[in-house]
C-alpha cells in the first residue's frame, strides 16, 4: 500500500466510488456527517461526525498527515465545501471538489427553477397534488404552513417530520425509471419538489415527470467554492494519485 493519505468528504455515491477505486493504492479515510443512520458500507476508514468549522478540519487534516483532500460531498453541503476551501489553504494541503454534473433540461421539461426552500414551498399555490417532496430533513420546515396539501415524502431514515399527513416513503437511491414511474403511478404525483441535486442517481425522476407532463419545482444550487474541481470519480482517482488534472479536468474558476 502506498503510503499516500487522502481524506475524501462525503456521504454520497461519488465519495463511496472514489474510496472504491482507491482502495490499495493510498490509504483513504472517508469523513460522514452522521446525518443518515446506517450509511452504505465503503471501502477504506470510515470517521464520523463534524471536526468543529474549517479551524477543526485544518487540525484533523495536519495531525492525520493528509496528503490530499477530495471535496465530495453534496452540491447543496455547501459549510462543509467552504470548510475544506478554507482548511486547505491555511494547511496548503492540495484539495479538489468533486462537482456533479446538473440535469439537462430537455423538450418536455416543466421546470420552475426558485432559489430556496421557502420560493419552492411559494411556487406550489398553483401546482398540483400530490407533491412529491425530494429534498433534505432542513428544508421541509419552508412547507410545514400549507395547509391541505397532499405531500408525499421520500427521505432515507424514518424520523420526525414537520409535515404532518404527508405520506412517508423510505428509500435509498440510486431510482430506476420503472420505479419512479410506479412511484408516480401510486401516489398520484402531480407536481415534484426538488434541488438540483444533479446526477445520475436520482435523474429517474426527471425524466418520470417529463413523461406526465409534471411540473417540477426545482431549487438552484448554491454556487460552487473557487478552485480546481472535476466532473466525475475516475478523474478525481487521476488527481488523487498522481497530484495533477488531465487535461480532460473541469479545472477551477
Ligand atoms: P453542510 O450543511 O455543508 O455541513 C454542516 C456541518 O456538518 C459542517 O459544517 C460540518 O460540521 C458537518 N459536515 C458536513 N459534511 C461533513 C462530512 N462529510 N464530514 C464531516 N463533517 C461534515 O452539510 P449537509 O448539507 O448537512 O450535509 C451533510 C453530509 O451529508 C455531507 O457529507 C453531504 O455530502 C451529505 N449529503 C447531503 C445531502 C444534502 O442534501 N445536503 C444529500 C446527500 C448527502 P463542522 O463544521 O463541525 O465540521
Amino acid at each position: 500500500m502506498s503510503s499516500l493519505r487522502v481524506l475524501i468528504l462525503g456521504g454520497t455515491g461519488e465519495g463511496a466510488a472514489i474510496a472504491r477505486a482507491l482502495e490499495g493504492k493510498a490509504s483513504v479515510v472517508s469523513s460522514l456527517a452522521g446525518r443518515t443512520r446506517r450509511p452504505a458500507a465503503l471501502a477504506g476508514a470510515v470517521r464520523t461526525g463534524g471536526f468543529g468549522g474549517a479551524g477543526g478540519l485544518a487540525r484533523y487534516l495536519r495531525e492525520q498527515r493528509i496528503d490530499r483532500l477530495i471535496d465530495a460531498t453534496h452540491p447543496f453541503a455547501a459549510h462543509i465545501s467552504a470548510n475544506a476551501r478554507d482548511a486547505a489553504e491555511r494547511t496548503g494541503v492540495p484539495r479538489l471538489a468533486v462537482e456533479r454534473p446538473m440535469w439537462r433540461r430537455q423538450p418536455g421539461d416543466r421546470w420552475i427553477c426558485v432559489s430556496d426552500a421557502a420560493a419552492a414551498a411559494r411556487a406550489l399555490a398553483d401546482l398540483p397534488d400530490a407533491v412529491f417532496l425530494t429534498l433534505g430533513p432542513g428544508d421541509l420546515d419552508a412547507f410545514a404552513g400549507l395547509s391541505g396539501r397532499h405531500f408525499v415524502l421520500r427521505r432515507i431514515d424514518p424520523g420526525f417530520s414537520p409535515l404532518e399527513g404527508a405520506e412517508v416513503v423510505l428509500a435509498r437511491g440510486p431510482f430506476d425509471l420503472a420505479g419512479e414511474r410506479r412511484l408516480f403511478t401510486d401516489y398520484g404525483v402531480g407536481t415534484l419538489v426538488t434541488r438540483a441535486s444533479g446526477g445520475a442517481a436520482t435523474e429517474a425522476k426527471i425524466a418520470a415527470a417529463r413523461e406526465r407532463g409534471v411540473p417540477v419545482v426545482m431549487i438552484r444550487r448554491p454556487p460552487p467554492e473557487p478552485g480546481p474541481r472535476v466532473s466525475s470519480v475516475e478523474e478525481a482517482v487521476a488527481w488523487a494519485l498522481s497530484g495533477a488534472l488531465s487535461s480532460a479536468g473541469s479545472g477551477s474558476s
